[in-house]
């Protein structure tokens, strides 16, 4: 697919049979290769990419080593069938096993198909050591999705054995990136997300990230783009989770699509084999500028959002939240509050609208020295903004997050439940739907004994 892209594309069809382990073509309408040039695309450390010493300074080509279409070649069967704009008909070329066939004419339009199948037929070790269909095909998903992103211009489809995964339309409009997002993210991701778009000093950052209210348990909404190409970086990573830093909870991740242009010259893509790390040239102005962008972007909708009320007494000061929340509070069993806090105050916690008990009155809680009998959280006083409670103890003042806390009581039962082999599970009633990409359901096909035994 980097390589259709490379070749100028606006259509890509990729067809996968067998999780791609069977089959697995790429079809593009590009510029093609010439027919003098086919033996040499599967030459290994043969690119049409570098021109020139100052090519290499600054790659903008998603290829550049000359490497992938050899690659495959030694692990599988390749076909490699082409047609330039001068061609009257196209030219096709197939290899295994190290050796290739004469060029014979073929029949296809204009660009380039490449199709390998039978992955590491010669390799048993290594064919040993792929996932199941489903998890290669997860694989190959979340590949088509990061180049399906960084280029919403271009026609892509996918399609698995007979059925057709994803059929996305060249989007050449305005919002074109934003369409694109949803088409293959999905709505609930745009509708909390905000847009960003930002030039400095040489830098634009675009693209779409998630506000604090939509938070993920893993990072798998995660995709961050250096001059068109999915990457993993240190510095990015950092700068990202310093701007969500006080506005999400720090085992939550965010969610986002963002794209970075910089000028190639600030940067070497040459330092990981599959190119999915950079080095960035000014790395401090880079973090700087991420970081600043975002917490920028962040800062507006949650300024904006309503001031909430404690309610606790007249005479107490609003707040202002400084994020939107929604936690089910009302729902929080008491039961949970005795396990923290000393059951007399149970009843005071538990009601919202609590007056804060005089200053005097907490002491008289404390017989004494005696510390013997005080909950290691105290005495609960109050509830604050529907979330927090306020306690206090020999030492002073507590105040606990409610949600952690019950999530914390509930994770250790399940730890020692675990260790006695007894979670105890059961159907639900009515089945929850929900929308799993594929490589959930691999996983969790694949998982099935680990997930039973976990209830
Ligand atoms: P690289 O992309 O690093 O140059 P590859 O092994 O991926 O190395 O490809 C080798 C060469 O084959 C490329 O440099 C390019 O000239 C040619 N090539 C491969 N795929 C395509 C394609 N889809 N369209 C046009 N040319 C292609
Ligand atoms: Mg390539």
């Amino acid at each position: 697919m980097e390589n259709s892209v490379d070749a100028g594309a606006t259509e890509l069809t990729i067809q996968l049979e067998g999780g791609g382990i069977k089959l697995l073509r790429v079809r593009d309408n590009g510029n093609g290769i010439p027919r003098d040039q086919l033996e040499y695309a599967l030459m290994r450390h043969a690119t049409s990419k570098i021109a020139s010493l100052d090519d290499l300074q600054c790659v903008a080509s998603m290829g550049f080593r000359g490497e992938a279409l050899a690659s495959i070649a030694a692990v599988a069967h390749l076909t490699l069938t082409s047609r330039t704009a001068d061609d009257a008909h196209a030219w096709h070329i197939q290899a295994a096993d190290g050796s290739h066939s004469d060029i014979a004419p073929a029949a296809h339009a204009r660009g380039t198909s490449v199709e390998m199948r039978e992955l590491y037929f010669n390799t048993p070790a290594r064919r040993k050591f792929l996932k199941s269909e489903g998890t290669e095909f997860g694989y190959c998903v979340e590949a088509f999705k990061r180049i399906a992103l960084s280029r919403p211009e271009a026609a892509f489809s996918l399609q698995h054995g007979s059925r057709m995964v994803w059929q996305l339309p060249a989007q050449t409009g305005e919002r074109n990136l934003q369409l694109r997002i949803a088409a293959l993210l999905g709505d609930e991701f745009t509708q909390s997300a905000i847009g960003v778009d930002r030039h400095a000093a040489g830098l634009h950052l675009y693209g779409m990230t998630s506000l604090p209210a939509y938070s993920k348990a893993a990072r798998d909404l995660q995709y961050f783009f250096v001059n068109g190409r999915f990457v993993r970086d240190k510095v990015i990573a950092h700068a990202l989770r310093q701007a969500y830093q006080d506005i999400l909870h720090h085992q939550r991740h965010p969610a986002f699509v963002l794209f970075l242009d910089i000028p190639a010259t600030q940067l070497d893509v040459n330092v990981h084999p599959t190119k999915s790390e950079v080095r960035f040239r000014e790395s401090q102005a880079v973090h700087q500028f991420v970081f600043h962008t975002l917490q920028q972007a962040l800062s507006v909708p949650i300024a904006a959002a309503q001031p909430i009320s404690y309610g606790l007494h007249q005479t107490t000061p609003n707040f202002t939240v400084q994020q939107p929340m929604s936690l089910p509070v009302s729902s929080q069993p008491l039961a949970f509050y005795d396990a923290l806090f000393g059951r007399e105050q149970t009843a005071l916690a538990a009601t919202c609208a609590v007056a804060i008990t005089p200053p005097s009155q907490p002491a008289a809680n404390f017989p004494g020295q005696d510390h013997a009998g005080i909950p290691l959280l105290g005495f609960a006083l109050a509830q604050l903004a529907g979330i927090y409670i306020l306690a206090q103890n020999q030492h002073g003042m507590v105040v606990v997050d409610m949600h952690a806390a019950h999530e914390r009581i509930v994770y250790e039962k399940l730890k020692i439940a675990l260790d006695r082999q007894q979670i105890p599970a059961q159907p639900l009633l009515i089945p929850v739907s929900f929308s799993a990409d594929a490589l959930d359901v691999a996983i969790v096909e694949e998982e099935q004994d680990t997930l039973a035994q976990l209830g």
